[in-house]
């Protein structure tokens, strides 16, 4: 009963694809274990409520100190159950710039340039425009159009054209640069996690098993084989065996601590914690990359912006009874409504800094809640050049690891994201954004440098993309084979947003799924 074919850790938004494709295959038996519960939550399935999600969502995790940012520690939510963090995002499908996948291609990663990758997003997608040459029709991954958007939001694009730049209707599609409103994944008005696409439709598979409320503990090597799992379930360990293989999808900081705990790693410090040195492997957890992004928020006298008053908090009850009812109206907003892309260096390949604008007053990730009604836009660099790492705090399974990204330690990403800031308040002195005469909640002098950059440092943090820290590459020293396998062991893949060699120019959610699409073919190639 604890023998299959393949073992994937983690049923977030690779694990769940992977999963989901290989059991298209009656003959690969497939075991799917998540930390996590199922998530099968009205609030979970709400895009609305992302801000009032239950606890057992969410891992809850924080950086260590950061010096790029004046000594704070970062907040770093990773989604935690069936869907992983597609069940706790933003929604936005964004898929990068091809550069980004040409760029892969470039640095070593053979077979992962846009022209390989993209048939690999159009097979997940399922987009309510329709199939195209850059879209899918009828995948797993539902992606749709916003059918409730703020007049603020608009508002913003409209702002940004004031100053030349250009609309984009689709940020996937022919050019990624502009301004627009983001399509996201839900369908029908409700959030579309990875599971819901590729394991609810499907779990009647008698060669799938998924496994909810597992922790993963370590993998079981033997003679330089992965031959199983280590887990804890209702308190109990128990061993899975894996015949085949175990693929890791854990997420960027997950992957990294399970290789850490099995003895797979950088060899001092995986002796500094008490743990048998299985693999000396110093890139384990190296290459962190995160996009580091700067909040500005404002408050306006208009209660046209979602908020907190007697008018905004009874909009609000009402919506979630018309989303209950009918699945549509403001509930099914992704909050993070309209956005851009721009390059404050015109020769930059692809667009340096992106933006997310929110119809409401956001601070320190909406866990301080505001009074009052208002917006905020958040202004990220897309491709930092600071890198940092993943940890071990302990050798305990369930403690958070140590996370260092490393934030604004590279000073060309202060200096990307001043420009990118001071192009955001351009935007914002711009009609008919400025019609609102919106009050600054932070006000700083853009044009004076130092001031800036101590904003920057004092408020800045993640936008929720870590990635890199168990990564592709030609070289022995790489952690993967650009074919997600291990170097250093047989029977055991890594898929999930930790083989990123380089960050992508945009959300991760799209690229995550991708890249377990790609892993179940490289693992049914193989077994053949
Ligand atoms: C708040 C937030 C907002 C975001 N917004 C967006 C957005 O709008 N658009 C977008 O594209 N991206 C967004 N992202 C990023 C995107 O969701 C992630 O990059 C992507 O989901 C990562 O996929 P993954 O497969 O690498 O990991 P995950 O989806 O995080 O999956 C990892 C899974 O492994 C499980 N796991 C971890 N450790 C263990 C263990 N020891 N044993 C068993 N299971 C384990 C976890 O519980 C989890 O389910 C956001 C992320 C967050 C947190």
């Amino acid at each position: 009963m604890n023998e299959f074919d393949i073992i994937v850790v983690g049923g977030g938004s690779a694990g769940s694809a992977i999963a989901g494709r290989l059991t298209e295959d009656p003959t690969i038996n497939v075991c799917l274990v998540e930390a996590g519960g199922s998530n099968k939550d009205w609030r979970v399935h709400t895009p609305g409520m992302m801000p009032f999600l239950p606890e057992f969502t969410n891992w809850y995790y924080a950086t260590i100190p950061q010096k790029g940012l004046n000594g704070r520690q970062g907040h770093q939510p990773r989604g935690k159950g069936m869907g992983g963090s597609s069940a706790i995002n933003a929604m936005l499908y964004v898929r990068g710039n091809a550069w980004d996948y040409d760029n892969w291609a470039a640095v070593g990663c053979d077979g992962w340039a846009f022209d390989d990758v993209l048939p690999y997003f159009k097979r997940s997608e399922s987009n309510e425009r329709g199939g195209s040459e850059f879209h899918g029709g009828d995948g797993p991954l539902s992606v749709s159009d916003q059918h409730s958007v703020n007049a603020g939001s608009r508002a913003f694009v409209d702002s940004a054209a004031q100053l030349q730049l250009p609309r984009n209707e689709d940020f996937n599609g022919a050019a990624q640069a502009g301004f627009g409103i983001y399509q996201t994944t839900t369908k029908k008005g409700e959030r579309w996690t990875a599971s819901r696409a590729y394991i609810d439709p499907v779990r009647s598979r008698p060669n799938l098993h998924v496994m909810t409320d597992c922790l993963t503990e370590k993998l079981i090597v033997q003679d330089g084989r992965v031959t199983g799992v280590q887990i804890v379930r209702g308190g109990r360990t128990e061993t899975l065996h894996a015949r085949s293989s175990v693929v890791l999808s854990a997420g960027a900081f997950g992957t990294p601590q399970i290789l850490m705990l099995s003895g797979i790693g950088p060899a001092d410090h995986i002796r500094h914690h008490n743990i048998d040195v299985v693999l000396d492997k110093p890139s384990v957890g190296e290459n962190l990359q995160d996009h580091i992004d700067y909040v500005a928020s404002f408050e306006t006298e208009s209660k046209d912006f979602i908020g907190d008053s007697l008018a905004g908090t009874a909009r609000m009850a009402k919506a979630i009874i018309e989303h209950r009812l009918r699945r549509t109206g403001i509930m099914t907003t992704p909050y993070a409504e309209a956005g851009g892309f721009w390059s404050p260096d015109p020769d930059a390949p692809a667009p340096q800094i992106q933006y997310h604008f929110v119809p409401a007053m956001l601070e320190d990730h909406g866990r301080e809640k505001v009074k009052g009604h208002g917006f905020s836009c958040h202004a990220c660099v897309l491709r930092p050049e600071s890198k940092g790492r993943v940890r071990l705090k302990s050798n305990e399974a369930g403690d958070m690891p140590a996370i260092d990204p490393a934030f604004l330690e590279d000073d060309r990403d202060i200096a990307l994201l001043r420009a990118g800031v001071r192009q955001m308040y351009r935007i914002f002195d711009a009609p008919p954004l400025s019609d609102y005469h919106p009050r600054d909640r932070h006000p700083v002098d853009i044009n004076d440098d130092a001031a800036l950059d101590q904003a920057l440092r004092n408020r800045s943090d993640t936008v929720y993309h870590p990635v890199g820290s168990c990564a592709m590459g030609p070289n022995e020293s790489d952690v993967l084979t650009p074919r997600l396998k291990f170097r250093g062991l047989e029977g055991l893949y890594v898929a999930d947003a930790s083989v990123m060699p380089k960050i992508v120019s945009g959300n991760t959610n799209a690229p995550s799924i991708m890249i377990g699409e790609r892993c179940a073919d490289f693992i049914k190639a193989d077994l053949r």
